[in-house]
Parts: structure tokens; sequence; C-alpha cells
């Protein structure tokens, strides 16, 4: 009797698409997103220049950055702005390379789709793709370098900014970023650990790109609290604090309770005494400089000053924890607990003009592993996209550093992995070949767009490419020369990148691509219920 009526599972009106609706839908919306960021692959790449609500701009090349900041609904699009994200935190570069390829194997996928391959075929001639290019790499394509080998590190720094807008001071900013990671990296055990987070950066606009600089030690974005402090203290024994060197208004309020006028008097006399004791804590210790998280009471900076000290208020956790790194001091909470072990030390502390402010330099620190690279730019707009481009070339030399394997960039890689991989698929059989082939194709995207972008004929310049890679004279080197559309052993050009972010953009691609093509049923979900008033957080749809 129930033949032939539908069993209603869910609620009538749920929206809903599946099947191959479902799975077109999504690809779409991915490519939409990879097209977006497709034109800012490589040196001649365009910039984007995005705006927010309000008014704001800001002006990049940065294929995570411009994914980060615009307004994506489609949830497999979201996808691929999540790929950026993780390709950024593992490798800080690659992160348009990532998408473009996402974007263009879910294209790729379409087509087979049409051809009635199933997804699942798909998925696993993928899967098989990138284990065969990931052992390729491995075994063919990457070289080994010496974590020593400075030229190297200043080849690939150049590589990783090779596409943002920092002009012609490419290889000053490479000198220092290779200089900045050789400094912090340490050996542990039998590896070499580079952690680009120690590297402390600082931003002011004014003056010009080149005057940025590499600081043997620590730049706070503070000046001292007080005119009569010293503007310079040699020998340095700095007091680390996260409290307040005040008096909680709470704690005045509660006491003036106050009857008579004499009582006035004998509460600010109490109130002088404590930050007279505050500053004898300090005094004691046999510091001269104090570093504060928190604020200052005016009346503790003019004792300060008085006694010679000087002190910066309001420093920011992480960079109190930084120079706590770097000086070997301790942080402290209870001023009362402060002791002369607790004390940090650098051969110098002083105060310098950059650009309008006045900031704090620790140098000579006692770990000398601590560094600061202090941007310079024209304009605000300028120093964003410097310190964007430091991010990913110091994580880019950190990862040769402590890998030691570097790759032919300007789309050589791809270019050598799509011939091998083309080869491969013979041997692969099976309906999984026409997904492998597809991936070999879709690495042809990356040459494809660089050229594209610098003004050149993708297609010649994909012939010229492929028959370099594959003919009785080949070379796996070869990529675009973006100066005059040729192909070019790109060792030659010095136009060199970290193993690690071709391996890394290889998987997150075909890993997102997958991700989207298994999906074959989209179902709204019930909403999440209001937020109760007042509570705030919830969902936002
Ligand atoms: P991603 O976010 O993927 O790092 P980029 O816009 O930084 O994207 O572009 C990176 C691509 O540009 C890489 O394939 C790299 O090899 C290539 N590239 C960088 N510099 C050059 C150059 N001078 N000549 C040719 N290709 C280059
Ligand atoms: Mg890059």
């Amino acid at each position: 009797m129930l033949q032939g009526t539908p069993i209603l599972v869910l609620k009538e009106g749920t929206e809903r698409e599946r099947g191959k609706g479902a799975t077109a839908n999504n690809i779409a919306a991915a490519r939409a997103v990879a097209d977006v960021v497709r034109t800012t692959l490589g040196p001649r790449g365009m910039d984007k220049m995005l705006v927010d609500g309000m008014g704001d701009i800001t002006i990049t090349n940065d294929g995570v950055t411009i994914l980060k900041d615009i307004d994506v609904e489609h949830p497999a699009a979201k996808m691929l702005v999540e790929v950026a994200k993780t390709q950024d935190q593992q490798c800080g570069d690659g992160t348009t390379t990532a998408v473009v390829l996402a974007g263009e194997l879910l294209k790729r996928s379409e087509t087979l789709i049409e051809q009635n391959v199933h997804p699942t075929v798909i998925t696993r001639g993928f899967q098989m793709a990138v284990q065969e290019a990931r052992r390729l790499l491995e075994s063919d394509i990457g070289t080994t370098v010496k974590a020593t080998d400075e030229s190297v590190l200043t080849d690939c720094a150049v590589t990783a900014m090779g596409s943002k807008g920092v002009g012609g001071s490419r290889e000053e900013l490479a000198k220092i970023v290779v200089k900045a990671v050789r400094k912090i990296a340490e050996v542990r055990g039998d590896k070499t650990v580079a952690d680009v987070d120690q590297i402390k950066i600082e931003k002011r606009h004014g003056g010009t790109i080149s005057d940025t600089e590499l600081i043997e030690g620590i730049v706070l974005d503070k000046e001292r609290g007080h005119p009569r402090m010293p503007s310079e203290v040699k020998d340095a024994k700095i007091a680390l604090l996260n409290s307040a060197l005040e008096i909680k208004k709470t704690e005045i309020e509660s006491k003036i309770n106050i009857k008579n006028p004499s009582q006035i008097q004998s509460f600010l006399d109490e109130e002088d005494k404590t930050f007279r004791r505050m500053v004898d804590a300090i005094k004691a210790s046999g510091a001269n400089v104090v570093v504060c998280q928190k604020g200052i009471d005016d009346v503790v900076l003019h004792y300060l000053a008085k006694e010679g000290i000087y002190a910066v208020k309001q420093v920011k956790e992480s960079d109190l924890q930084k120079l706590a790194r770097a000086t070997g001091g301790k942080i402290v909470t209870g001023i009362k607990e402060l002791s002369a072990s607790d004390l940090g030390k650098a051969a110098n502390v002083d105060e310098r003009k950059v650009g309008e402010d006045d900031m704090t330099f620790v140098t000579g620190c006692s770990n000398p592993r601590s560094v600061s690279i202090l941007i310079r730019g024209g304009t605000e707009h300028v120093t964003q996209e410097v310190e964007r481009s430091l991010q990913d070339a110091l994580k880019v030399v950190a990862s040769v550093i402590e890998d030691g394997v570097v790759c032919p960039g300007g789309g050589a890689t791809e270019m050598e992995l799509a011939v091998k991989l083309r080869r491969w698929a013979g041997t692969v059989g099976g309906r999984e070949q026409l997904a492998v082939e597809a991936y070999a194709q879709s690495l042809e995207a990356i040459p494809w767009a660089l050229a594209e972008n610098g003004g050149y004929d993708s297609i010649n310049v994909l012939i010229e490419l492929r028959s370099s890679h594959d003919g009785p004279h080949a070379n796996k080197n070869v990529g675009v020369n973006l100066v005059d559309g040729k192909a070019t052993d790109m060792w030659k050009l010095h136009v060199i990148e970290p193993l690690r972010v071709k391996r890394q953009a290889l998987n997150s691609a075909a890993e997102v691509a997958n991700m989207v093509l298994r999906i074959d049923d989209i179902i709204a979900s019930k909403k999440s219920a209001p937020a109760p008033p007042g509570g705030g957080g919830g969902h936002d749809h």
C-alpha cells in the first residue's frame, strides 16, 4: 500500500541539491575562487585592491590575503579559501599556486564527469597522481643544498618576494631575510630548526623600502615614559613586568570614604608612599630599565625618571615574551617579588626617532638569536605589503634551512611533473588513467598562468616548455623566463623555490578537489538558534 508513496526523511521545503547538479554547482563555485587569484600568480601578476565596508583599502598580490578578506558565501568556495590558509600556515608561500591548481583539477574533473567517469574514480586517480608526483619531486626534481649556502637562500627569498610590490628592493630585503633566519636557526639533535616567530617585525611608514633594516635585538614600538628619563642606558638590567604600576581605581574609591579634610591629605600621602615603594622595589633589584605590559602612573614615571631609570609602558604581551627570551629575563607579576636574578640583560637600551615616532631599541641582548626587522616604506599600504612579502620569504628561507631541498620555479617543476606523469599514466590503466592524465594537464595551468600574466602567448610558451622537458635534450629545470617569454633554465635565472612549498601545494590542491568531488548532496542544515540576548556569539547567517 505504501508503494509509490515517497518516504519523507527530510522536512518538506528543506533546500537540497543532489547528484550531478550538486557537484557541478560546487565545482563552479570553487573555480570562481580560483579565477579571482589566477591573475595575481607570478612576478608579473596583477594586484588586487580590497575595499572593506569602512572604505579601508588593502592593495595586495598575496593569494591568502585576498581570499581571507573577500566574503565568500558558497560552502565549496569556502573550502578553497581554507586551502590557501593551510598552505600559508604550513609554508608561507605557494597559496596562489595551490588554489589555481585546485581550480584546474576541478575544471578537468567536470569534463571527466560529463564523460561519465564517476567522481570516486577521479578522486582515486588524483590520489595516485599526487603520490607519484611526490615521489618524483623527491627523487628526480629536488636538489639538495647546504643550509649555509647564502646564495641559494637569497635566491629563494628573492623568488618568494618576486610577485609582491616591493619593487627594486627585493635583493636588499632578501639579504635581510636570510641574515635574520640564519641568526635564529638552531641545531636541535640532528635537525636544524628555524622558528621564524622569533623574528620580531615592526613597521613604520616614512622613508623608503630600502631603509628597512635588520636589528640585532628587539625593537619596541614605544617611547620612554618620561622626557627626563635617560634616552640611552648602557649595560641595561631590565625588569619585565606584566602588572600595572598604578593604584587600581576601585581601591581608591573604597577608601575615599572620608569625613574631614585632613584625611584627604593622609590618603594622598598613603598613595604617594605606595608609588614610592614600587620605585624602591625596582631600584633595589638593580634594574635600570623597566618594561611594563600595563600602565605606569605618572607619579611613578616621575620617580623613575628621578632615579635615572628608563621605563616603557603598555608593551604588547608578545613583545614582552620576546624580550624575555632575548635578554634572559623573567616576566614578573608582583613588583615585590622582583629580584636581581629576574632581570634581563642587554648591552644597550635607547630611544631612537623612526619616521615620526620614537621607538625603544634593545640591542646587544644576552641571547644572540634575537633579531627584529624594522620595515620602512612610503605609506602604510607599502609597509603592509612589504610585511606580507617578508613573512613569505622568512618562512621560505626557514624551510630551505630546515629541509635543505629546493626545486626550480617559473613553472619548471610543474612542467616536469606533467610530462613524467603523462608518461606514467599509461602504466595505471583503467579509468583512473584518465584522471591521472587530467592531473598532469592541470599542472600545466601554472606555467600557463605565469606566461599569460606576463603578457605572453601561453600556447606558444607551453609548446616550447613541453619540448624542452620531453625532447632528446630534455632539461627538467626549464621554465618561463618572464623577461622575454622564452623557455629558460630556472637555475640560471636564480628562480628557485623550496621543495616543501611545492609538495604542500600539490597535496592541498588535490585534497580539496577530492573533497569537493566527493560531495553529491547539499542539504541546508538547520539554522542554529538565535543567540540569547546579550549572550553574543552564535553563527551569523
Ligand atoms: P604563490 O602564492 O603561489 O606563491 P606567487 O604570485 O608568489 O604565487 O607566484 C609564484 C610563482 O611565480 C611560482 O611558480 C614561482 O616559481 C614563479 N616565479 C617567481 N619569480 C619568478 C621569475 N622571476 N620568473 C619566473 N617565475 C617566477
Ligand atoms: Mg609566492
